[in-house]
């Protein structure tokens, strides 16, 4: 199946990913534009998405994001990447509304949504199955280097366990376009301020082994996100320095969001299923990388997690 055969008659096309879109998000969302306007010619495609981070300004067309939506707009075709419609946001309307929706994602706890559902929970990346249903002739410069960046991002570069060797040849297809891709990896995965430095450096020096040291957790507060004047989107990779950890097979980072509400990332070296724990608290994600929003005190939390943890840990 190709992506083009589903949406060829569509005079006006939207897409869109999840909240707080990663790499992953940003990526197949700009890939996915870009990879359309150029088969599609005569069709008004529009791309939403919340302001991603600013790390992501190397994506071409960026900043044709737009962040009104005009509620009474209904759409030909609605694709939503990437995420579940329960994720999509403030757009999640216009997905309702729209005459056709498409949903392609990744995600084992996405049961998917919408008239047509492609979701395959062996694919690194949503980036890695839009390649798949794109015409490899019709990828440009573009739309190569934005699927990169969706991938590299969900495979930590290429490291995960979700990489196989499909990946990496559609990454070899991909690098062969000739954009700078040592330069994507270092200036959108590894650079950091040096604000994200420091309040990674307290979160780790704050964090806390438990279960035997076989899990670990950490949190910043919003006293500490004021401190250091960063916003949640400087938080980005301290769960996965936490799960770096010897012997640690689950790490739980959580950032507060409000009065006693808390996003909460796990990540584990696959002994824990972490989606089905984030699902038992209405989130989701994969085996060794999901989150959740939770409700209640930071230690409450952890409690609530543990016992879940714990059960698949077998300690009693
Ligand atoms: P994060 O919480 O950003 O570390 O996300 C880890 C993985 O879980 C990513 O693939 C996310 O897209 C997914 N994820 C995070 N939160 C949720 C949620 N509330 N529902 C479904 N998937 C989620
Ligand atoms: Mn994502
Ligand atoms: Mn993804």
């Amino acid at each position: 199946m190709k992506i083009v055969d589903e949406v060829r008659n569509a005079d006006t096309i939207a897409i869109s990913g999840h909240i707080r879109p990663d790499g992953d998000c940003v990526g197949s969302v700009l890939g996915l534009y870009l990879y359309l306007r150029k088969t599609l010619p005569e069709a008004e495609i529009d791309v939403y998405l919340e302001k991603p981070a600013d790390i992501f300004n190397c994506i071409s067309h960026i900043e044709e994001i737009k962040s009104e939506i005009n509620l009474n707009k209904i759409y030909d075709v609605f694709i939503a990447l990437d995420c579940s419609d329960d994720r999509l946001g403030d757009v999640r309307p216009l997905f309702e509304n729209a005459r056709r929706t498409i949903n392609i994602d990744h995600h084992i706890s996405n049961p998917g949504c919408g008239d047509v559902r492609i979701i395959e929970p062996k694919r690194s990346s949503t980036a890695e199955l839009l390649y798949d249903l794109m015409d490899a002739d019709q990828v440009d410069e573009e739309v190569a280097a934005a699927l990169y960046i969706g991938i590299i991002h969900d495979t930590g570069v290429l490291r995960y366990s979700n990489t196989s060797p499909r990946t990496l040849q559609i990454v070899a297809e991909l690098i062969k376009f000739g954009f700078d891709f040592s330069s994507i990896i270092e200036k959108t995965f590894y650079e950091k301020t040096y604000v994200q430095t420091q309040i990674m450096g307290r979160a780790i020096l704050e964090s806390v082994r438990f279960m035997h040291d076989r899990c670990i957790v950490s949190m910043v507060s919003r006293r500490m996100m004021e401190f250091y004047q960063v916003t949640p989107k400087d938080l980005d990779g301290i769960v996965n320095q936490l799960q770096a950890v010897k012997g640690v097979e689950c790490a739980i980072f959580m950032y507060e969001t409000g009065t006693l509400e808390y996003k909460v990332s796990m990540r584990s070296n696959g002994r824990v299923d972490v989606a089905s724990v984030a699902m038992k608290f209405g989130g989701g994600g994969h085996v060794r990388a999901a989150g959740c929003t939770m409700n209640g005190t930071y230690h409450d939390n952890i409690n609530n997690l543990s016992i879940e943890i714990a059960e698949q840990l077998d300690i009693k």
